[in-house]
């Protein structure tokens, strides 16, 4: 055990899932074990129970167990007949897995800039990117909104621009299960939702899933036989090409125990993150905090400083060395990753994803995160901005 400079007994953890283990208890083991005992390890009754109580929480038709989150946006995109010629706009400033799905239909993402102040997709930069997908022969398709980092996109702006443009909208709510947007939740936004099971995100599991959401009767029945290989209703008389995309028995009934407590934990995020904003509310531009506007909620699947230009570098290392973990999420925006230079970005450029990606810093974030451990990071934060 190492003692750091401030005489923490032991590390603080960017996500403290050990601290949630203890929580759940036996009634996790009971769950675990009562599907080794019952032995329907593939889309076993835990799945379906699991689906029915996604649907409600959200306030969606339907909720489809998956994978993983990457394989809930391709279930989206091949449900609607995605493919070459397609344009898919999305913003540039967010995990891989948004654009990396377009990319595999064989239609074309194009990049958009984002807010500098939400760090979501800016719905100023719809028309641009609509332009440019235009001039590069493409048929703009769909938008592709990302709620980072826990908190909703301008639905109410996005979703207007798609219906007068003939394009459907896929929610990116991988970071965001459990937000609120205007009263409505993550997951009933857009025609599909998809979020992510990976154990980092809010509503995490023991290894990877996800889901997809829809009200659209004839898109989940789609997306339900795309996730066992296209099936029809002959098992073995395949209507259409899909993939192996269900998620675990195991997995739905860890997440069915850790749903008990979802609504607990996501008021606990909301109560770190007053006190982060607290404690940095003087720094003004040296040390900005998120911006949640009115009428929406963040679950706070990050807590994202944009620090002066110049420092997160070296602030995050000396946080390294008295035992206060950070992540730069994320450093490089996806059209200046080697995959993906060659995809078109709007006109104009897109320099509010370029100027966060050398400023963002993530810090330790999770319902467990004690007042005295948080006011640590605060004055770690604080005395490293300073020096
Ligand atoms: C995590 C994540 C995904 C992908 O989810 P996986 O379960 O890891 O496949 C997609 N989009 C965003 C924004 C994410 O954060």
């Amino acid at each position: 055990m190492t003692t750091h400079r401030e005489g923490r007994t032991r590390p603080i953890p960017f996500i403290d899932l050990a601290t949630q283990r203890q929580r759940l208890g036996d009634r996790l083991d009971r769950a675990i074990l009562q599907v080794l005992e019952h032995g329907r390890y593939i889309l076993g009754p835990e799945v379906a129970e699991l689906e029915r109580q996604l649907a409600a929480f959200c306030g969606a038709r339907h909720a489809i167990g998956c994978a993983n989150g990457t394989d809930a946006l391709a279930l989206g995109l091949l449900a609607r007949g995605i493919g070459p010629g397609d344009a898919v706009l999305v913003p540039a400033f967010t995990f891989v897995a948004t654009a990396e799905v377009v990319a595999w239909t064989g239609a074309t993402p194009v990049f958009l800039d984002v807010l500098p102040d939400t760090f979501n997709l800016d719905p100023a930069a719809l028309d641009a990117g609509l332009d440019t997908a235009r001039q590069q022969g493409l048929r703009p398709r769909a938008v592709i909104a990302v709620d980072l980092f826990g908190q909703p996109a301008d639905y109410d702006r996005i979703e207007p621009f798609c219906a007068a443009h003939g394009l459907w909208l896929m929610a990116d709510a991988a970071q965001s299960f459990g937000a609120t947007y205007k009263g409505r939740r993550a997951g009933s936004i857009g025609l599909i939702a998809a979020t992510s099971f990976f154990p980092a995100k809010p509503l995490g599991c023991y290894g990877d899933g996800g889901a997809v959401f829809t009200d659209d009767d004839e898109l989940a029945l789609i997306m339900r036989s795309l996730r066992v290989h296209g099936q029809g209703r002959d098992k073995y008389d395949n209507v259409r090409i899909g993939m192996n995309g269900r998620i675990d028995t195991l997995q739905a009934a860890i997440l069915l125990e850790k749903l008990r407590v979802f609504e607990d934990e996501v008021l606990a995020r909301q109560t770190v993150a007053e006190r982060y904003a607290r404690g940095f509310a003087d720094l003004g531009e040296r040390c900005r905090t998120p911006v949640v506007p009115e009428g929406m909620t963040s679950v706070w699947a990050q807590y994202t400083l944009v620090l002066e230009p110049g420092v997160r570098d070296r602030l995050g290392a000396e946080l390294k060395d008295q035992g206060i973990p950070t992540a730069v999420y994320y450093p490089i925006p996806l059209h200046q990753q080697t995959a993906y230079r060659r995809y078109p970005v709007q006109a104009g450029g897109l320099p509010a994803s370029e100027e966060l990606a050398g400023r963002v810093l993530s810090l330790p974030m999770h319902p467990y995160l004690g007042a005295t451990d948080q006011d640590g990071i605060i004055a770690a934060v604080r005395a490293g901005l300073a020096a």
